[in-house]
Order: structure tokens, then sequence, then C-alpha cells
């Protein structure tokens, strides 16, 4: 394991997806430890949100930066072989991806969408945690009225 690369780490990192990652675990640490209580993975919404928020009707993603395409972040490589291939499945993912949101905001839930590269750099760095932790809390508290007719709040 040690002869890989902190970058092609990182890259790989970048390219976990699926359920229960360790950036989505650290971020239901962190909110539960500020008081907040939610459900997970929760069925009955589109796009089962990773973290669902009853109270303040708000749901939050936390993307991959690779599988959905975080726009110009370094983890959001391109494969050079097959590229048409990769290409059309992340055109498939960004608009599923915008589908999902779309319902969610229309049907009145906030959508806040943290990216990987942005967990990965709270877990390093506390001051950066603490501020990105108070956007997030502000923007969970914010009227979800206020949101409807919004992009979701990328982090
Ligand atoms: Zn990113």
């Amino acid at each position: 394991m040690d002869k890989i690369s902190p970058e092609a780490r990182s890259r790989n990192m970048s390219r976990i997806r699926g359920k229960n990652t360790e950036p989505e675990k650290y971020i239901r640490r962190l909110l539960y430890h500020a008081g907040f209580r939610y459900r997970i993975h929760y069925r009955e919404l589109p796009g089962k949100p990773d973290v669902y928020l009853r109270k303040y009707r708000t749901v939050l993603f936390i993307n991959g930066c690779f599988w959905h395409r975080h726009e110009g972040c370094r983890y959001a490589t391109t494969p050079k072989s097959n590229r048409e291939f990769w290409e059309n499945k992340f055109t498939r993912n960004v608009q599923r991806d915008k589908d999902v949101y779309d319902k969610l905001q229309s049907e009145g839930y906030k959508v806040i969408v943290i990216w990987e590269c942005t967990i990965r750099k709270m877990m390093k760095e506390r001051d950066f945690e603490t501020e990105i932790l108070f956007s997030l809390i502000d923007e969970i508290k914010k009227d979800s009225l206020k949101h409807e007719k919004h992009q979701p709040v990328h982090l």
C-alpha cells in the first residue's frame, strides 16, 4: 500500500463511490456532535440523499469529485483510455444528479452538496474544518422556502 504515491492514492480515493465512505462518515459525525439528528440514505426521497435532516427539510449529498464531476477540481480527471465511454458515463452522472436536485427542490427540499475535496481539506486543517462546518450549519438552518428557486448550495 505504501508503494502507491500520495497522488495516485488521492486519485483512487476520489473514485470511491457508494455508501458509508470515509468522507460521508466524517460529515455525519460532525453534524451529530453539533446536535443534528438525521436519517441516512433515505429511500423515500429522490436520489436517496446521504443525509436527510427532516426538521430543516434539508438533504445533503456527499459527492466524490471524480464520479460527480466537480467542475474545475483536480480530482475530476478523465481516464485516457476509453475516453468516449467515460465522457458518456460522466454526462449521465451529472444529468442524473441535476434531475435529482431539481426534483427535491421542486418538492421544497433544500439541497446541499458537499464535495469530497472540501471534506478532505477539512480533515487536514482545523481552521478550515471550523469554517466549513459553520457555513454548513448556517445553510441547514436557513429558511428552506427561500431556497426553492435556487441552485443547490455547494460546499
Ligand atoms: Zn473537488
